[in-house]
């Protein structure tokens, strides 16, 4: 049976004037970093959840992009992170919104998944609950990067809240997120964020809500998405593909095409998403803005990393 293994790093304007040729590079390396060592555990007959796990758990230690070490700033100065993790299997889902100093904000989704009788925790309760059960605590200073800093300072000048794709004279980062198939015929999706630039402290995106940034069922497709994420809950955008396919006989190609090209526009959505068939385990990855950071490995060893 075929495996495969998508990641994303998050999408936005990325324009091409904004990316040194060094920080695109770091971009390229770290997807690709994330895909061989979700694929190490695919190739080993694992599972498509720890495959995700350990493809996010590369992107968030990269500070490039805008999850875990290099996270974005909420207007209060303070970083907070969501993330989520699903199982195709049994739709079994875990996630965390609005939490801080967790070095790996996505193992804590996970530790929620299997070790409480919830899907989504909250702040600082939910920090307690995680470490408690094993998460790794981390401090501000691990996850502060200066240049999200930088941009802080100047989205909160000019009033705006923004993707940090979208800061457009700096350096680009993004949210992350991977999806796979393994060889059991099993999908899985895995989504982490510092969310949106000078955004309300309270603000929980996208990303931690099952069925908007994140979703997986073994009998449609697994999906990790990015971009605006009010948007994104208002479409229920990944659970949308999977209904798509399920109730409207739309192949994987289709249901995430419509739903990127022509469902997030009406509400304004800018942004775009990774996905995997749970059936064939081909990979799609659409997006509607200038770009998105985005990588896929299948069973044959066919690597593909792109950013436009
Ligand atoms: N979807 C994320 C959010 O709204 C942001 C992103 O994908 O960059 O929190």
């Amino acid at each position: 049976m075929t495996h495969s293994i998508a990641v994303h790093g998050g999408a936005g304007l990325i324009r091409r004037h904004a990316l040194s040729p060094a920080r695109e590079q770091e971009a390229r390396d770290a997807l690709h970093e994330a895909l061989q060592a979700g694929d190490r555990v695919l190739a080993a007959g694992g599972d498509a959840v720890e495959a995700v796990l350990r493809a996010v758990c590369v992107l968030e230690d990269a500070p490039v992009f805008n999850a875990g070490r290099g996270a974005v700033f909420a207007a209060d100065g303070t970083i907070r992170m969501d993330a989520a993790v699903m199982s195709g299997a049994d739709r079994s889902a875990g996630a965390v919104g609005a939490v801080q100093r967790l070095r790996h904000p996505i193992r804590a989704a996970d530790l929620v998944r299997r070790t409480t009788p919830h899907v989504l925790l909250v702040g600082a309760d939910a920090e307690e609950r995680v470490v408690a059960a094993g998460a790794e605590r981390c401090t501000d200073e691990e996850l502060f990067v200066q240049e999200r800093w930088d941009h802080f300072v100047r989205a909160r000048a000019e009033g705006r809240v923004a993707l940090d794709h979208d800061l457009d004279d700096a350096e680009p980062k993004g949210t992350v997120g991977a999806v796979a198939r393994d060889a059991h015929g099993h999908v899985a999706a895995a989504t982490s964020t510092g969310g949106l630039a000078n955004k309300h402290p309270a603000r929980v995106g996208d990303t931690p809500i099952v069925g908007a940034g994140t979703w997986a069922w073994d009998h449609t497709c697994a999906v990790s998405a990015t971009g605006h994420g009010e948007a994104m809950m208002r479409c229920c955008a990944a659970a949308r593909v999977s209904a798509l396919m399920e109730l409207a006989g739309l192949d994987l190609a289709a249901a995430t095409a419509r739903v990127v090209h022509e469902e997030l526009p009406l509400l304004g959505g800018t942004g775009g998403l990774i996905a995997v068939d749970a059936r064939t385990g081909r990979i799609a990855l659409p997006f509607n803005s200038g770009g998105m950071y985005r990588g896929s490995l299948d069973t044959e060893g066919n690597l593909h990393i792109a950013i436009w």
